[in-house]
């Protein structure tokens, strides 16, 4: 006798599934079944009386403990009618995917990378890849030096930087620019680029068909500028120059290999403001940029 599940228990289920796809959790094993207990679970349903399967859970509501006894498993699983995949796979939405990074493009050097960049800007023009456009003011390239060693990378422009045309220009810039002087640097000096380049509503995070469709048009950026030294801002600039969805804490802290640079993962500024606790962590993570860039910190008066 296969075992279906009660359409209750299938969607809470389903909804665990995806509250583990959206933690970054993708890979589920099935644990094996003691055939005993699995036998006894099948003479106790066969004879129970049937039974309403009661109100569908919320989605958001926790699934039931499944004890081994009551997996997903049969003992005769292998010979028994299996449902396909497409079968399987149709009630949990597709996981929400980041696109493959592009492949390298090929170096362009120093005196030709203005234009370059100015290229990819034509090419993006008055664009309506992606829904972000319908409440755009301004669209928001980048900022800086086109041959700049230190790059920043961040989520997308804000309601200032809408406004503006220019990247990390509200409150949040203010503490990045706060962070690139206590390098020693000067905001003229290093480069900085969204993910997204137009304005999500409401300044929520973009949806991964915003940040797929832009994200191509950072890459080409990034290769153009080509930093030895690339900082993401917060973890969808993470995510999107990754690839994969990772917790921030397990990025940060360290040089991550990235398209011939390196990249060093930190808090968003936006996030600094909101727990201005967490900013020591986020120089430790700027001195390690720093280190890589054979800076030192400008001395104090
Ligand atoms: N936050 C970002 O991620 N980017 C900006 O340009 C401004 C705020």
């Amino acid at each position: 006798m296969a075992l279906t599940l009660d359409p209750a228990t299938r969607e809470a289920l389903i909804a665990r599934v995806r509250f583990y796809r959206d933690l970054g959790l993708t890979e589920f094993y099935r644990r094996p079944v003691d055939p005993a207990l699995l036998a006894q679970f099948e003479a106790d349903a066969a004879a129970a009386p049937q039974h309403d399967s009661g109100p569908p859970q919320s989605p958001g509501a926790p699934a039931p403990a499944l004890s081994p006894s009551k997996g997903l498993v049969s003992e005769n699983w292998e010979t028994r009618p299996q449902p396909t995949q497409s079968q399987e796979d149709s009630a949990i939405p597709p996981r929400k995917s980041i696109t493959a990074p592009p492949q390298v493009a090929a170096a362009v050097p120093a005196a030709n990378r203005a234009a370059a960049l100015e290229l990819i800007r034509e090419e993006i023009g008055d664009c309506t890849r992606c829904a972000l456009h319908k409440g755009r003011n301004k669209l928001v390239f980048g900022d800086g030096n086109p041959a700049a060693r230190l790059m920043f990378v961040g989520e997308g422009p804000g309601a200032d930087e809408d406004a503006q045309g220019i990247p990390f220009v509200g409150k949040a810039g203010q503490l990045l620019n706060n962070m690139i002087t206590a390098m020693g640097l000067k905001r003229e000096e290093v480069y900085i680029a969204n993910v997204v380049k137009c304005r999500p509503p409401g300044n929520r995070t973009p949806e991964p068909d915003e940040g797929n469709t832009c994200s191509p048009f950072l890459f080409r950026q990034i290769d153009v500028v080509r930093p030895q030294v690339l900082v993401a801002l917060g973890a969808t600039a993470a995510t999107y120059l990754l690839g994969q969805r990772q917790p921030l804490a397990g990025l940060r802290g360290r040089v991550h290999a990235f398209r011939g640079m390196q990249l060093i993962v930190t808090y968003h500024p936006a996030y600094l403001l909101r727990d201005p606790r967490q900013k020591k962590e986020a120089w430790a993570d700027l001195q390690i940029a720093m280190r890589e860039l054979g800076l030192k910190p400008p001395s104090r008066v």
